[in-house]
């Protein structure tokens, strides 16, 4: 990643590679009506109230606070992965919007699913279609193959493929989901963004990016991805859980390892560049760290290491610790604003 021409202390921009910038807001949020014991649970008493609850004004400032915590991990890019289903219309506008504010490069996607019956899912597609239409940087979004009729695969795969584009999409993260390949993978080119594959059996025929989230699989319960086994590229994303790329290396790294003592660091540092086959032009941005030698054997056993100054797009976005193009303190309060509004309705 240093390359040659590089300073020890200079990379490229981090890519996370799957996120949900809509999920910034849900830290602090009140507890559930009753404990999940599943995964399937977790979705329907977690994040199936919290998306349903979003409104436009919540959705932008959960994307500035995501965008401005990505810069402060010397992230420049973002996959997001966005559903809001009680305010769809112009939701990817609004998350574009809001990391083109702050700095950060972010490809978007709405995650089409029948969960609210068929005019849920027209409206979903449509979003992708207006959005990508009129120019926007995105892929086309389905949630998961387990939430949607094979007709609504179809469409989405036939937008992605009509805009030349890949579909984002969740593919068996939980074994609810270990039919998807089944349903999919004639649908599937090397364009398609898959997150997790926690119980796919190898690549199970499916063409793609598979995408690792180790800290979201650990939390979530469903079991440990080994990324390892796939032919496909494997590139690391957080689920929604900040946009620590260092971070998220560090554990996917020592994940790899308790299943084979023998893993080098290297392998997982290749799945953390594998992010910018997805959005090239992070390779050009450049990130000055606080640690002199940025390479995986030093970084899988360093920590705290942060940015010092960023460029993205020959813009310096970030120095001595603040971002140059918006008020973190300003982002922190409005967003704080919002989780009280979002907390209320729940
Ligand atoms: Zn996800």
């Amino acid at each position: 990643m240093t390359g040659a021409t590089l300073p020890g202390n200079v990379t490229p921009g981090m890519v996370c590679a799957h996120h949900h910038l809509y999920s910034t807001l849900a830290r602090g949020m009140p507890a559930p009506p009753r404990q999940p014991t599943s995964f399937p649970e977790i979705l329907e008493l977690v994040w199936w109230r919290l998306d349903s609850a979003l409104d436009l004004e919540m959705i932008r400032w959960s994307a500035m606070l995501g965008a401005l915590e990505a810069l402060a991990c010397g992230t420049t890019a973002i996959v997001d992965h966005h559903e809001s289903p009680q305010a769809i219309e112009g939701s990817l506008d609004v998350i574009a919007a809001a990391c083109a504010e702050v700095g950060v490069r972010v490809v978007c996607a709405y995650g089409v699913t029948d969960r609210h019956g068929a005019d849920g899912a027209r409206r979903g597609l449509e979003e992708n279609r207006r959005f990508l239409t009129a120019g926007g940087r995105g892929l086309v979004g389905i949630h998961a193959a387990f939430t949607c009729s094979d007709a609504t695969l179809s469409a989405a795969a036939g937008l992605a493929e009509e805009f030349g584009v890949g579909v984002h999409i969740h593919v068996a993260e939980d074994a609810v989901d270990r039919d998807a390949p089944n349903r999919l993978r004639h649908l599937s080119d090397d364009r398609w963004v898959l997150a997790h594959g926690v119980h796919l059996a190898g690549d199970a025929g499916m063409r793609g990016t598979v995408v690792h989230n180790p800290r979201s699989n650990l939390n979530n319960a469903v079991g440990y991805a080994r990324p390892a086994r796939f032919a496909n590229p494997v590139a690391l994303g957080t689920d929604g859980i900040g946009a620590d790329m260092l971070d998220e290396f560090r554990l996917a790294f020592v994940l790899d390892r308790s299943a084979d003592v023998t893993a080098a660091p290297t392998r997982a540092w290749s799945w953390l560049e594998a992010g910018r086959r997805l959005v090239p032009d992070a390779a050009a941005d450049r990130v000055t760290w606080s640690y002199p030698d940025m390479e995986p054997w030093h970084l899988a056993y360093t920590t705290g290491v942060h940015p010092l100054e960023i460029e993205v797009a020959g813009e310096i976005v970030w120095r001595d610790g603040a971002p140059t193009r918006v008020d973190a303190a300003e982002i922190r309060a409005k967003a704080a604003e919002q989780a009280i509004r979002l907390f209320g309705r729940l």
